[in-house]
């Protein structure tokens, strides 16, 4: 697996399709708005293009189950899932933005979510390997960072910065 210049406003909208078709595999019923703001101008990023599909397909498989969380517990009525996902250029780095309104995620857990075998999932449905492999990808594999920013009970945004 090479590092090699990569069109990421492709691979960021085939992940998205991919873990949003993974999970109407299972669940026939869940439906979310998608939406996608891509930056035109993007910059050809050099990435080890598998290694972040698999950081990709991992937030939005997070976020998806989210949504899906905050649907089921079924507050309120006229909820609507929504994921979506922008790349932007931002001096000589470019971003990518995963964001859903779904649980969101607790102060008191916020810190651990990062750490290896980590879940709040029932077991079979999360192995809490997704967030420790993409950071280190993110991270020691492309000089990059990933960070998170979640209200309980409204959303998370988490934030892929890559130095272009
Ligand atoms: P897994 O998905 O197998 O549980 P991850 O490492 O992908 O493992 O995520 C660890 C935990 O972080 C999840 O179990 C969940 O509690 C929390 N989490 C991750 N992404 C989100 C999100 N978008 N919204 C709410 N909680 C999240
Ligand atoms: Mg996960």
């Amino acid at each position: 697996s090479q590092r090699m210049p990569t069109d990421l406003n492709a691979l960021v909208d085939d992940s998205l399709r991919l873990a949003y078709q993974g999970l109407r595999t299972k669940d026939k019923d869940f439906s979310a708005e998608l939406s996608t703001h891509f930056d035109a101008a993007l910059p050809a990023v050099t990435v080890v293009a598998q290694d972040l599909g698999r950081v990709l397909i991992n937030l939005f498989t997070n976020a998806f189950h989210a949504v899906q969380q905050r649907q089921r517990q079924g507050a309120d009525s006229d909820y609507q899932p929504q994921v979506s996902v922008s790349t932007k250029r931002v001096g000589n780095d470019v971003e990518i933005r995963v964001r859903d309104n779904g649980v969101g995620i607790p102060d008191g857990i916020r810190a651990k979510i990062f750490q290896p075998f980590f879940t709040t999932k029932a077991v079979g449905e999360g192995t809490g390997l997704g967030l420790s492999l993409s950071h280190d990808i993110v991270t020691t594999g492309h000089g990059g960072t990933l960070t998170v920013e979640s209200q309980e009970g409204q959303g998370t945004e988490f934030v892929v910065r890559l130095p272009a």
